[in-house]
C-alpha cells in the first residue's frame, strides 16, 4: 500500500524555519514564523496562564473524559468574550459554543457541519487568505471559490471588488471572513464595511463564517469583535471559529472554540447535536488542559485583569512597531499602510527576488509573498531591517 506513495515537498514555512536555524549569522532576523514575539524575541508563557496552570495542577481531581463539547464553563465564557456579556443573541438563547482543538479544529468541524447542512456547500474565501483555510475547508469536501479582497497596489481592502464579486454568490453559500487582523495582509474591514457586508449577506441569504484567531491583538478585545457582534445581532445564522493560540499564547495546547448563532434556541439545539455527532466521529473530544486554563483566567477577576493587561501590552507593542516601521521606511517609499493595518502580519509588497536578496545578503527571513510578522521585530532589529530594505529597494 505504501510503496506507491511519493514524498511530498516540504511546507514552505517549515523549510524557511529550517534554513533560518541553520544560518550561522548572529544578526539574522526571523520575520517568517506566525507566533507572537516579545522584545527579546521569545514567545513566553503569559503570567496569567502560568498562575492558572499552577492552580489547576494543585486543584484538579480527575483526568476522566471531558465529552465532545468540551468544558461547559469554557464554552460559556468564550461566548461572552466573543459577543460581550450583554449581547442580545446570548439573552435569546441563540448561541451555542463547543470547545475545539485550536482554531484549526473549529474551522474543520465547521466545514464538516456545513456538509451536514448541505452536501454541496460552496464557501467563498478572500484572495489572499490564510493558506491553511483551503485544505481545512476543501479537505472536508466543501467547494472553494474566491472573492477579491486586497488591492495589490495600495495593500488595502478592495471593498468594491469584494462586494461586486459576492453579488454572484447563491443563497446558501458561505462567506468566510477574518474577524480581525487579516492573515496574511493585516488589512481589516472597518465598521461601515462590516455593516455593508452584513446587508449583502442578509439580502442574498448567504451564511457568514467568521474566523477570529487574533481577538485582542488588533485594537482591543471589544473592538476586534465588532464584526462578530454586529453579524450575530443582525443575522439569523452565523458561524464563528475562534482560537486561544495567540491571545492566550496557548499554541501547543490546541485551544479553540466553534460558536453557532442560530435563528432560535430550538434550531440551535438541533444544529449543535449534529455538530457534536460530527465531532464524535472525528476526534471524539477535545484536549482539556488549555481550555481549563482559559476558563480559570476568564472566571477569576484577578487573573482576568492580569491577562487583559498582558494582552494589552502585546497589542500596544505591535501597534508601536507598526508605527515605527512605517516611519523608518518612509525614505524608501510610502509604507504608511503598515501603520493602518492591524495584527501580526503585513505584506511589504516587494518581489520574491527582493525577498531572496534580503534573506541571502542580509539574513532577514520572510515568506516569499513578502508577508512579515511585525512582532518578530525589536528596537534593535527594526532599524537593521529598515536599512536593508532601503538598500534592496534603492
Ligand atoms: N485562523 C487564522 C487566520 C490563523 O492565522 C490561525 C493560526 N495561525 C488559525 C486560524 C488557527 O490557529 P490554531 O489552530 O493554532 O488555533
Amino acid at each position: 500500500m505504501f510503496e506507491q506513495l511519493k514524498t511530498l515537498p516540504q511546507d514552505p514555512i517549515l523549510g524557511l524555519m529550517k534554513t533560518f536555524r541553520e544560518d550561522p549569522r548572529t544578526d539574522k532576523v526571523d520575520l517568517g514564523v506566525g507566533v507572537y514575539r516579545d522584545e527579546a524575541g521569545a514567545t513566553p508563557i503569559m503570567a496569567a496562564v502560568a498562575t492558572a496552570q499552577e492552580r489547576l495542577l494543585a486543584t484538579e481531581t480527575t483526568k476522566a473524559y471531558i465529552g465532545p463539547a468540551g468544558a461547559e464553563g469554557f464554552n460559556r465564557l468564550i461566548g461572552q468574550l466573543l459577543l460581550g456579556g450583554n449581547h442580545p443573541a446570548l439573552k435569546d438563547g441563540r448561541v451555542n459554543v463547543v470547545q475545539t482543538p485550536g482554531g484549526c479544529g473549529a474551522l474543520r468541524m465547521a466545514a464538516e457541519f456545513l456538509k451536514l447542512c448541505k452536501a454541496d456547500t460552496t464557501v467563498w474565501v478572500s484572495t489572499p487568505t490564510w493558506a491553511n483555510h483551503i485544505p481545512l475547508l476543501g479537505g472536508a469536501g466543501l467547494s472553494i471559490r474566491e472573492y477579491p479582497y486586497l488591492d495589490k497596489a495600495t495593500l488595502s481592502v478592495d471593498f468594491d471588488a469584494m462586494m461586486a464579486c459576492l453579488e454572484q454568490a447563491d443563497a446558501g453559500d458561505v462567506v468566510l471572513l477574518h474577524g480581525c487582523c487579516h492573515n496574511p495582509s493585516g488589512a481589516d474591514l472597518d465598521a461601515d464595511q462590516w455593516s455593508a457586508i452584513t446587508d449583502l449577506v442578509e439580502r442574498k441569504g448567504l451564511l457568514p463564517f467568521i474566523d477570529i484567531a487574533y481577538q485582542g491583538l488588533g485594537e482591543g478585545l471589544d473592538q476586534d469583535a465588532l464584526g462578530v457582534r454586529l453579524m450575530a445581532e443582525r443575522l439569523p445564522e452565523v458561524i464563528v471559529a475562534s482560537s486561544c493560540s495567540k491571545n492566550f499564547g496557548l499554541y501547543r495546547e490546541r485551544t479553540g472554540a466553534l460558536m453557532l448563532i442560530s435563528a432560535n434556541a430550538q434550531q440551535g439545539l438541533a444544529a449543535t447535536s449534529q455538530l457534536l455527532s460530527a465531532i464524535r466521529s472525528h476526534y471524539s473530544m477535545p484536549p482539556s488542559h488549555g481550555a481549563a486554563v482559559v476558563e480559570m483566567i476568564l472566571d477569576t477577576p484577578e487573573l482576568m485583569q492580569q491577562w487583559q493587561q498582558e494582552l494589552g501590552a502585546m497589542c500596544s507593542r505591535i501597534l508601536e512597531l507598526r508605527a515605527a516601521l512605517s516611519q523608518a521606511l518612509a525614505p524608501a517609499g510610502d509604507f504608511s499602510f503598515i501603520e493602518r493595518q492591524r495584527g501580526m502580519f503585513s505584506f511589504l509588497g516587494i518581489s520574491p527576488q527582493q525577498v531572496q536578496i534580503l534573506r541571502e545578503e542580509f539574513g532577514i527571513y520572510m515568506l516569499d509573498s513578502s508577508r512579515i510578522n511585525i512582532a518578530g521585530l525589536s528596537a534593535t532589529t527594526l532599524p537593521q531591517v529598515a536599512t536593508a530594505l532601503q538598500e534592496v529597494l534603492g
